[in-house]
């Protein structure tokens, strides 16, 4: 099943993607899109999970069907929220300069872009293939859990690199103590991970007895 992109209609659309493994999806994904969606006024939010993540061996990551699936059922139900199949149905690796030129070669200028994902993920920015053209062509929004300094992302890519920073939004989400690592590692353990996910996720992570 696919999801159909929002149409731009001859208006200005504020698009976010929201880059990520999700291996699973949880809250904490959940309520940053919310939050990314509210505080910078977007229209949509597309969840894009990574087909092979450019900077993972591939037998770490669960099946990019499942990753899919699993995103989907979390997503459906708000309007705001979509899902896109062009980062797992890509042949090679997937590059997010790929994806972001995809989205301004189908809205061209009715599209002010943002790519939503973990500060953690941000912070080796400056090896991504082609990341100067990325952050000309979209914002980065930076998203962190309670405890992680703000200011070492700052740090780490503001002195060195301090054009980079203007691109970049940081927003502080509480619900990302959640982790995707420790949703396997409590399925792999026996222990419970209700209200972690949402209840069709956890459903389809015991039916198809992944992270076992
Ligand atoms: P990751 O290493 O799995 O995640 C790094 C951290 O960020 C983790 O703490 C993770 O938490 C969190 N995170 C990941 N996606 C998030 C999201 N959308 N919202 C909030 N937190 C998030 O990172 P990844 O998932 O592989 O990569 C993130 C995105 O960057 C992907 O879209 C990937 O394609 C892109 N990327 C591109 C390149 C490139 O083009 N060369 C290189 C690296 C990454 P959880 O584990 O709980 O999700």
């Amino acid at each position: 099943m696919s999801f159909l992109l929002p149409k731009a209609n001859g208006k200005q659309l504020r698009l976010g993607i929201m880059g990520g493994t999700f291996d699973p999806i949880h809250m904490g994904h959940l309520v940053t899109a919310e939050e990314a969606c509210q505080q910078f006024n977007l229209n949509n939010v597309i969840f894009m999970p990574s087909g092979e993540p450019p900077h993972k061996d591939k037998r770490q990551v669960t099946a990019a069907e499942h990753r899919y699936i699993m995103t989907m059922l979390a997503v459906v139900a708000n309007p705001c929220f979509t899902i896109s199949r062009m980062e797992i149905e890509s042949e090679r690796t997937s590059y997010t300069v790929d994806t972001v030129r995809r989205f301004c070669d189908l809205y061209g200028s009715n599209l002010e872009l943002f790519f939503i994902t973990g500060a953690d993920a941000i912070l080796d920015i400056t090896t991504w293939k082609n990341y100067e053209e990325i952050l000309e062509r979209c914002s980065f929004i930076a998203t962190s859990r309670p405890g992680y300094s703000l200011q070492k992302l700052r740090e780490v890519l503001g002195s060195a690199f301090a054009a980079v920073m203007q691109h970049i939004h940081l927003l502080e989400v509480p619900a990302m103590a959640i982790s995707s690592t420790e949703i396997r590692r409590r399925v792999a353990a026996g222990k419970t991970i209700r209200y972690l996910t949402p209840r069709p996720v956890e459903q389809y992570i015991y039916k198809n007895q992944l992270y076992r």
